[in-house]
């Protein structure tokens, strides 16, 4: 069974909430043989999410299984804001994402030209510190996007190794899940998020993962899912999470 658990459906709020809007995503699922999506709009757009449409979808929808996620940035200082926000509403699963170091919106393209600016280690190196206080916040089920620092393509002199592994460890100890993201492809760096030699790292410490193509439109629903589950099955994964009102579950793919 296959599971696309992140979706943007509002996008960055240009779209909404209607039937029409939210069948095309479900069709587009339909078609690539994907039993189960999740929405998981950005804290900022959750606003956005018309619940009432979502559950009469859901209990009418006879090929595809909807579910209600979030994304939600990991801000140090902004823990209790951010638990408030994830408890407002009876989310499936909760994916813990860094997008944000000190403020500089690293991933957006007006502010790539910062990476000129910076020793390119230190940067890791803070980045890959964020999501480890992300992973012991304890307030997040799944690690979006976990080295989302490479999309540019820039690549620290260091081996990766030595940023992701106390990172992998952490996320073992909190029982996290981490999803494995094919939106890299569509980014200059051209990868998977994360890369095929941490996903293997990730099965040898039996790390669950869940699936995801962080689709902005329809048509990217389970974009590159065949090449996302191939890198899974090669690194030793046959089964991947699902999650309903944050409990986990296992299926197999
Ligand atoms: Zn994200
Ligand atoms: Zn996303």
């Amino acid at each position: 069974m296959l599971a696309d658990y992140h979706i943007h459906a509002a996008a960055h709020g240009e779209y909404k909430y209607t039937r029409e809007w939210i069948q095309q995503f479900l069709d587009t699922a339909a078609g690539r043989g994907i039993a189960e999506i999740g929405l998981s709009e950005h804290l900022e757009y959750s606003e956005l999410v018309d619940w009432a449409l979502i559950e009469k979808i859901s209990s009418e929808a006879k090929q595809v299984k909807v579910r209600l996620g979030l994304e939600a940035d990991y801000i140090p200082g902004q823990e209790e804001i951010t638990r408030k926000h994830i408890m407002a509403r009876n989310y499936d699963y909760i994916i813990g994402s860094v997008h944000f170091i000190n403020g500089w919106g690293f991933d957006h393209p007006d502010f790539r030209e910062q990476f000129d600016y910076c020793d390119i280690d230190e940067t890791y190196q803070l980045y890959f510190d964020l999501v480890l206080g992300m992973v012991q916040s304890g307030l997040y089920d799944i690690v979006g996007h976990m080295d989302l620092i490479k999309l540019w393509g820039h690549r620290p002199r260091r081996p990766i190794s030595s940023f992701i592994t106390p990172v992998l460890k952490a996320i073992r100890v909190a029982g996290m899940t981490v999803e494995l993201n094919s939106a890299g492809l569509r980014k200059p760096v051209h990868e998977l998020y994360p890369a095929e030699n941490i996903i293997t790292e990730m099965f040898n410490l039996d790390i669950p993962v869940t699936l995801g193509s962080d689709a902005h439109h329809p048509d990217q629903v389970g974009e590159d899912f065949d090449i996302l589950v191939k890198a899974a099955a090669r690194a030793g994964y046959n089964c991947i999470m699902t999650f309903a009102q944050r409990c986990p579950g296992k299926v197999l793919i």
